[in-house]
């Protein structure tokens, strides 16, 4: 992690300097947790710097937003131009992006009615989430003896910042024990999800995962690997995954965009089929990667390119209308998108 290279952030409509970038005590957020967040990554691709499903996860943000009676102060439009103004700002080739919208300053009332809506837009390089060698070597996870909230008690497919203590806790204990992740359960027994990624098992060709109806963030990275294992040929069954689902995998892996997709090879103590990253969970990675990178043209609609904006850091409220070259670029981009949508008829089983 190395906030160290992060030099600009896009606060409330303009790219200031990241020393600046800072919250009053009183704001609402770091009392009760009242914002709403993502996590995106930016990949180095031949074409320049491209934000991996910018439009899902903006997607996500308002709706998370939405459930908490938030109202974003800024359109779809803006946001991913911002976006992209950070890591241009930045100079950045790859990296994560972290928006957060949170309830401000004004009264520390529960309700946050009075507090202003405040946006933030940051970012920094990040390379592997869960240890240099994770990708490859996979981790060794722990269940949890912290449950994953039921969606009666906190809305489960809503990314909010207070809803991450329960994330916190389970991720301290299984650290504090010596293992990589916490696998955390729902309330019903079953396995809901990491503390920051969805898990999917490997049983002969199927893939197996959960869904909302078990407690679990919906991941932007989840629907990717769905309609990427769909792609290959590889059926994907989505239920409720038993700790015997688990025990009795050929293979297993999280997703998340942090974590990208990372084997599991080892839980309490137990190999996970051969204790070592299989065969389909590296092709699924090798799959995954060719998306992000921009090499898999069928799923070029996933990618934003960077470039497409003003390349200079300068304050939101300046910004210049399209140049020619830029309004090209749109075209092909969402001519691409729309080509690469008609050619991926996937249904998940
Ligand atoms: N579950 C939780 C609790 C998470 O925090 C994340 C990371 N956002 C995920 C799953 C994976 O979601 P995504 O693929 O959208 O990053």
């Amino acid at each position: 992690m190395s906030f160290e290279q992060a030099t600009w952030v896009w606060k409330n409509g303009e790219l200031i300097p990241w020393k600046d970038a800072t919250v009053h005590v009183s704001a609402h957020a770091l009392h009760y947790g009242s914002g709403v967040l993502e996590g995106i990554r930016c990949y180095d691709t031949a074409e320049g710097p491209a934000v991996f499903r910018l439009d899902a996860h903006l997607d996500r943000l308002y709706d998370s937003a939405s459930v908490y009676g938030m109202e974003i102060p800024y359109n779809r439009a803006q946001l991913a131009e911002a976006v992209c103004e950070v890591i241009r700002g930045n100079g950045f080739r790859s990296c994560y992006v972290r928006p957060i919208c949170f309830f401000g300053s004004a009264s520390l009332a529960l309700n946050p009615q009075r507090c202003p809506v405040e946006v933030v837009i940051f970012a920094w390089p990040w390379e592997t989430y869960l240890g240099n060698k994770a990708l490859e070597a996979g981790v060794r996870v722990t269940l949890s003896p912290w449950v994953k909230f039921h969606s009666r008690m906190l809305p489960t497919t809503a990314k909010a910042c207070g809803q991450y203590v329960n994330s916190i806790l389970a991720v301290r204990e299984a650290m504090g024990r010596g293992y990589d992740e916490a696998l955390l359960l729902a309330s019903d027994g079953s396995i809901a999800e990491g503390s920051g990624e969805n898990i999917f098992l490997v049983h002969g060709e199927k893939l197996l995962t959960n869904d909302e109806r078990h407690s679990i963030l919906l991941g932007v990275t989840r629907d990717a690997i769905i309609e990427i294992a769909c792609n290959l040929g590889l059926p994907v069954e989505i239920r409720a995954i038993q700790v015997n689902d688990l025990l009795s995998a050929d293979e297993a892996f999280f997703t998340g965009t942090a974590a990208e997709v990372t084997p599991i090879r080892e839980v309490d103590g137990q190999p996970i089929g051969s204790g070592a990253r299989g065969p389909l969970t590296a092709k699924i990675q090798q799959a995954f990667f060719a998306a992000t990178s921009g090499r898999d043209l069928q799923h070029r609609h996933w990618l934003h390119l960077v470039a497409s904006g003003p390349s200079k850091p300068v304050p939101a409220t300046e910004a210049t209308s399209l140049s020619e070259t830029q309004r090209r670029e749109i075209e092909h981009r969402e001519g691409s998108a729309a080509m690469a949508r008609e050619a991926a008829h996937c249904d998940p089983a």
